[in-house]
């Protein structure tokens, strides 16, 4: 939170002090969302045997480049991105007992579909991709905890902001690769 207000004022003394930074800022405003490279949020519902996984990630962090792909080298890990995303049931463990199983994988990142337009400077511009999970869990008694093995997926990301909404309340916790462990 202290680091976000740090980051709140830099942000607020660009606009200030550069105008034209502020202007072309603007200009691209519904393309561009402030976000911070190695860092992913995570947003974990539990709801009786459903929980629900919302994963909002920088491109930079599971592709480690954010415009649609060029080249055959980039449209290949673009496959294997998705392809983790595909097998998420090995991106987060839910708690073993809970006997929980994958339903519904979403993931959405038009970046990598638009076309490049002549002249712009695609190195400029920021993107996120969005996902959804669904797990059904046949023990949700048990359900107490997440595993988030998404650093060893992709090495780019180094935290993760997470937020729990359960029937006994919310919590915020962030999780890096020595903690990676949610529990609630
Ligand atoms: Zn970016």
């Amino acid at each position: 939170m202290q680091l976000n207000l740090v980051l709140l004022a830099a942000l607020l003394v660009a606009a200030t002090t550069t105008p034209t930074f502020a202007q072309h800022d603007h200009d691209h405003a519904h393309h561009q969302h402030a976000h911070v490279h190695g860092v992913a949020k995570l947003d974990v519902a539990v709801d009786g045997g459903n929980l629900s996984l919302h994963l909002e990630s920088p491109l930079e962090g599971v592709l480690g480049f954010e415009h649609a792909p060029r080249s055959d080298k980039e449209r290949a890990t673009v496959a294997e991105m998705r392809k983790k995303f595909a097998d998420a049931g090995k991106l987060f463990a839910p708690t073993t007992a809970a006997q929980c199983r994958l339903k519904s994988v979403q993931v959405e990142a038009p970046s990598l579909d638009a076309k490049p337009v002549a002249g712009q400077k695609a190195a400029a511009e920021h993107a996120d991709l969005d996902a959804d999970f669904l797990f059904i869990c046949t023990q949700p008694a048990k359900l107490t905890g997440l595993d988030v093995r998404l650093f060893q997926a992709f090495p780019n990301l180094r935290r993760v902001e997470a937020q729990v909404v359960t029937g006994k309340g919310q919590k915020a916790v962030r999780l890096s690769s020595k903690m990676r462990f949610l529990s609630w």
